[in-house]
């Protein structure tokens, strides 16, 4: 007897749905693009319960006829390739055929469409695959298509979605993957009723501040600088973040000929040319547009994949690193601490084997100075120029064995000086550092403070008379999120109205400082920064106390009191910079300073 049957349309679409459509954020990219390959220049995009319940998408392009749109939702139905070497110059989004064939497979779909030769558009309604409803219909030129209660017909799917907040999240980065390669095209992004983002036809630069900046903020794309390359194989354009311009949160976005990209071997060449200029724990935000001639990628790879492969990666690699070095050189005042930069940097080599993509394990902390040995021998390793400081500080050397963020050397016996009361100076091999003692008491404090809320609770100091604090509503949901945290740290707060806590206790080391200031401080800065994890609003909690509690500008130091802040800076992993970025530390070469004689 035979066994093998054919799987009817809809039960193959469905299983397709399962790849191409896996949650609301991949619907909602395949609409877009459609909109977009369409020849739209104003699309909107409406969203109810992060996409669960409806996703929209009204555009201005071509329409479609009605045969065309009956055959739109058949399984390899495009109109965008007829034969397999179009493959190869492609200008299209999509080319697949079965993003509207899955998507009608497992929600509710209708659809209007007009094209402008045509007096009437079509009405097309399709329950799981199956046509409801087909109408003549009065319409914009367009499309507009309404997607109802994805999954509705698949229960397991539905379940797993995660909370409204994460697919909001995951439909808002995919929507600015498009966009941001789309500047002259007009959209709008509107939940519940909300209207979240609103962009005219405008530059890139442009499209870069809608999404990233604050209005209320200083410009998002004043902290970033231009790349621009050309060469007969790649043409490379794009903004880099400035060193000093750098945030806690990176926006990293590779585009390929007008797709967004994900590519680990290149996002390692520009964490190359950043090499020494960030702090370890910090990620360069970088916006990079590369121009190559379609031949010499391969997109056709999974729909919901994102990497891309390139003939000449290595090469590329290359180009790119120099392209962002140039760049940040132009821009970046602070002298380089401390690196030598004249042996050539080693270039991660994609291996040979390779299918698909280049597997590059990026390592955060990768920095090609350090592998190569470029110090000269004689010098200690980081573990020895520990006991430089025997005898200083010794508790330090417990917490941060390992610093070998820069290779500062100090004599054994420093000296110190105090500048302006406000830096400390200090002679390091070959240089003078000059050492901001504000921002170096922040470093301190803010890793005390991030240790103390990963491991035990703080010491407690009770108040006497319970202080009050009062809070806005907004300030209110906030600091009902980050209360724990505070409670880890030894801050005891009871909520004592709709708008107001009373602090009953404060951790010990705060005790004589005045608590509602810093937790007026702790909560704006949560807030300014948009710290919407825990890990972020412990940062942000911890580098407020840190500031509050750092020493002043204008207090004079003893000696003893600069060794101490000094040794206890240069054995952290990380002092360079402040956790919001700015600059710790600088040093004056003695070539440097024998040139000025
Ligand atoms: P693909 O985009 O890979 O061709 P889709 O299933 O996404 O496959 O779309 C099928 C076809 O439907 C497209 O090739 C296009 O001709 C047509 N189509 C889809 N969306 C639109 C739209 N918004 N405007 C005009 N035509 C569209
Ligand atoms: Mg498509």
């Amino acid at each position: 007897m035979d066994i093998i049957r054919l799987l009817p349309d809809s039960v193959a679409n469905q299983i397709a749905a399962g790849e191409v459509i896996q949650r609301p954020a991949s619907c909602l990219k395949e609409l877009v693009e459609n909109s977009l390959d369409a020849g739209a220049d104003r699309v909107q995009v409406i969203v109810r319960d992060a996409g669960r319940t409806l996703l929209q998408v009204i555009d201005n392009g071509s329409g479609m006829s009605t045969t065309d749109a009956r055959l739109a939702f058949e399984r390899h139905a495009t109109s965008k390739i007829r034969e397999a070497k179009d493959l190869y110059s492609l200008r299209t989004m999509g080319f697949r055929g079965e993003a509207l064939a899955s998507i009608c497979a497992v929600a509710q779909v209708e659809m209007q469409t007009r094209r402008a030769e045509d007096e009437t558009g079509t009405l097309l309604e399709i329950h799981g695959s199956d046509v409801i409803r087909q109408e003549v219909c009065s319409c914009p030129v367009g499309t507009n298509i309404k997607v109802s209660n994805l999954f509705f017909n698949v229960p397991v799917r539905r379940k797993f979605l995660k909370t409204d907040q994460t697919e909001l999240r995951n439909l808002l980065n995919e929507f600015y993957r498009i966009v941001l390669v789309y500047p002259k095209v007009a959209f709008t992004f509107v939940h519940n009723d909300e209207i979240l983002l609103e962009m005219p036809a405008q530059s890139e630069k442009q499209r870069i501040e809608s999404i990233f900046g604050n209005p209320s903020r200083n410009s998002y794309t004043a902290g970033l600088v231009e790349i621009r390359t050309e060469t007969e194989l790649v043409n490379i354009h794009g903004l880099v973040v400035k060193p000093e311009s750098v945030t806690r949160k990176a926006e990293q976005y590779f585009f390929v000929n007008g797709r967004y990209m994900r590519h680990p071997y290149f996002l390692k060449a520009v964490q190359t040319a950043y090499a020494g200029m960030l702090s370890n724990d910090y990620q360069p935000s970088f916006f990079i547009y590369f121009d190559i001639d379609p031949e010499s990628i391969d997109v056709n790879i999974h729909p919901t994949k994102t990497e891309i492969k390139f003939a000449d990666e290595q090469t590329i690699f290359q180009i790119l690193m120099a392209s962002v070095r140039e760049a940040l050189g132009k821009f970046t005042l602070a002298p380089q601490i401390d690196f030598d930069t004249r042996g050539s940097i080693d270039i991660p080599m994609p291996s040979e084997h390779e299918t698909s993509m280049p597997q590059v394990t990026v390592d955060p902390n990768y920095n090609p100075f350090h592998s190569r040995n470029t110090y000269s021998p004689s010098q200690p390793a980081p573990r020895q120029w520990e006991s430089l400081y025997t005898g200083l500080k010794p508790e330090t050397n417990v917490i941060y064995p390992n610093a070998t963020e820069i290779n500062l050397q100090i004599e054994e016996s420093f000296s110190v000086w105090q500048y302006a009361d406000r830096y400390i100076l200090t002679a390091t091999e070959g240089g003078l550092l000059l050492i901001n003692q504000h921002r170096a008491h922040v470093v301190i404090l803010f890793r005390e403070w991030m240790e103390q809320m990963s491991e035990t609770q703080g010491a407690m100091q009770q108040l006497l008379f319970p202080e009050v604090v009062e809070l806005q509503p907004d300030e209110m949901l906030l600091m009902a999120q980050i209360l724990p945290d505070l409670k880890t740290i030894g801050f005891d707060l009871e909520q004592l109205s709709p708008n107001g806590y009373s602090i009953l206790s404060v951790p010990a080391r705060l005790t004589d400082q005045s608590p509602q200031p810093i937790l007026q401080h702790i909560l704006s800065q949560v807030r300014e920064r948009n710290a919407s994890t825990q890990a972020e609003w412990r940062e942000q909690i911890a580098l407020s106390l840190a500031e509050s509690a750092a020493i002043p500008y204008g207090r004079s130091l003893s000696p003893e009191e600069m060794k101490d802040l000094v040794s206890r800076l240069l054995h952290l992993p990380t002092y360079l910079r402040t956790p919001d970025g700015k600059t710790v530390l600088t040093r004056l070469s003695d070539d440097e300073i024998n040139q000025r004689f």
